[in-house]
């Protein structure tokens, strides 16, 4: 895990958690070694402590996830930088290693994490927009760079208003929107061939 590392993306409160990284994997280290000692035990005062370093390690954990950070993939277990979980979940999807569904999360590749579009900043036509979703790999972006497949970047995964029923859906899941939801409209393309393939032949 990178040792330099800010808290939040969008917190004012920047500084190096080094220290508490390393206190934070010497707890583990003694939890790990001391849990199955105490499972014996029904209760006891031990047992309680460990129970509030447990504690004390999830907020640590939950706080320290930044861009950076190395999480595990809910599809296929491999640890992903959290910047690169939405690009790796795509990849997963052009390759069909996911059953289509429409709520499908584009950041986690699980269903049933909310997703909507806001406005991040501007206003009327000069408005910014950005999703948000209560997806514990949530990570911002803007939705008009993401518009486009990058090179370092391909995949435009995104948030999409859909034209008929207003929803907000993630742009590779409207194929299945329109399927279940409007089969006799025709469904927007929102990601080409050539998007799908360099998507395949990418290394995430
Ligand atoms: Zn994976
Ligand atoms: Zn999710
Ligand atoms: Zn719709």
């Amino acid at each position: 895990m990178s040792v330099s590392c800010i808290i939040g993306e969008d917190s004012s409160l920047k500084f190096h958690i080094n220290d508490i990284l390393k206190k934070k994997e010497i707890m583990e280290q003694i939890l790990i070694e001391n849990i199955a000692r105490v499972s014996t035990l029904a209760k006891s005062p031990y047992n309680e402590q460990i129970n509030d370093l447990l504690e004390i390690s999830k907020i640590l954990n939950d706080h320290m996830i930044s861009d950076v950070t190395e999480i595990p993939c809910k599809r296929c277990n491999d640890k992903i930088k959290l910047r690169f979980m939405r690009l790796h979940i795509a990849k997963h999807f052009v390759n069909k290693e996911i059953k289509q569904n429409q709520n499908l999360c584009g950041y986690c590749g699980d269903i049933g994490c909310s997703i909507d579009l806001v406005v991040t900043s501007g206003k009327g036509n000069y408005s910014n927009y950005g999703p948000k979703s209560d997806c514990k790999y949530f990570r911002k972006f803007s939705i008009k760079p993401a518009e486009a497949a990058s090179i370092s970047y391909p995949t435009t995964n995104r948030p999409v208003i859909c034209k008929i029923c207003s929803q907000v859906y993630w742009s590779y899941n409207m194929a299945e929107h329109y399927n279940i939801n409007h089969p006799q409209d025709q469904c927007p393309v929102y990601f080409s061939e050539k998007e799908a393939s360099n998507l395949k032949s990418f290394d995430i």
